[in-house]
């Protein structure tokens, strides 16, 4: 019996040993596996524990939203994840949409980048920050961005505000695609991105059309805003292609990311750890960046 024990206690040293070593892709990975197939709750409720478990408060932003057309009366609630760290006046927005498409497992669309804003939220917690940072899992994105139009309406102060990085699909290829670069409301961002993307050295596109997604929220105030993803060779620039013809694919410059989302093959079958890796290394450069400049 005292030999077994013993080799239990081996196991568990030899357990906690390898959990203490998991790499950040490893443990996003493992976040998104969490979130995969899951009721719209369950992914809230996941992200909720993973920042208890971290140790970080949140405070949520709910909301009831009603929007009557002729054919096509909308009615839903939804409530934004807000875990608020760092310290000082101007504020930054780092934001990925935690809802899915209810006939998708939402993997890549969108637990790939609430996944690395957990893994940021882990690893800079305790930064020296100079400015306060919302690191916010928006609602409701797919129904019409309308989490994040409450965000802006509730918390958002105009004075402070420093910029929103928007995180939409992070979890295939190696390639940072980042836009909607001009238009005026990313001037004081973009010197920051190209300087995350020299640092990085990662493969690097930037382009002035970017799919919807939370950033327009921003944009549309004329909040300073910029959006990340990582997707497969060549795909910022059909992305970028099927941006500009209002969503319209032709089947032979069909981005690669498209064959699966909002499907429900968008699962984490179709995603790598590394892809997940270059998101959260170039998203933390920028924002190691950012806070330097902070006055
Ligand atoms: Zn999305």
């Amino acid at each position: 019996m005292k030999r077994f024990g013993e080799l239990v206690l081996v196991i568990l040293i030899f357990c906690a040993g390898l959990a203490a070593q998991m790499q950040p892709e490893d443990e996003m990975f493992g976040y998104v596996v969490g979130i995969e197939g899951k009721s719209h709750q369950d992914r809230a409720d996941f992200i909720k524990n993973q920042l208890r478990k971290m140790h970080v408060g949140f405070f949520t932003v709910p909301f009831e939203y009603y929007s009557y057309h002729a054919k096509d009366t909308l009615n839903l609630s939804g409530e934004d994840i807000v875990a608020r760290i760092g310290d000082g006046q101007k504020r930054l927005v780092v934001g990925a949409h935690f809802d899915a498409v209810d006939s998708s497992a939402g993997a890549n669309d969108n637990g790939s980048g609430v996944a690395v804003v957990l893994e940021l939220i882990k690893s800079m917690k305790d930064f020296h920050w100079k400015c306060t940072v919302d690191f916010v899992f928006f609602d409701q994105e797919e129904k019409g961005l309308i989490g994040s139009q409450f965000y802006i309406d509730r918390v958002v102060d105009r004075k402070w505000h420093y910029g929103m990085i928007n995180l939409d699909i992070e979890g295939s290829g190696n390639e940072v695609y980042v836009g909607p670069v001009g238009g005026g409301d990313d001037n004081f961002l973009m010197p920051f991105v190209r300087g995350a993307a020299s640092r990085t050295k990662f493969i690097y596109r930037e382009k002035d059309s970017y799919p919807s997604s939370d950033y327009e929220s921003f944009a549309v105030m004329r909040l300073e805003n910029i959006s990340i993803s990582v997707v497969p060779k060549g795909d910022a620039d059909l992305l970028a292609r099927m941006t500009k013809t209002g969503g319209k694919i032709d089947p032979k410059n069909m981005p690669k990311v498209m064959k699966v989302m909002h499907t429900p093959k968008d699962r984490t079958d179709q995603m790598t750890p590394d892809a997940l890796k270059i998101s959260f290394e170039f998203t933390k450069t920028l924002l190691e960046l950012l806070n330097e400049s902070v006055h």
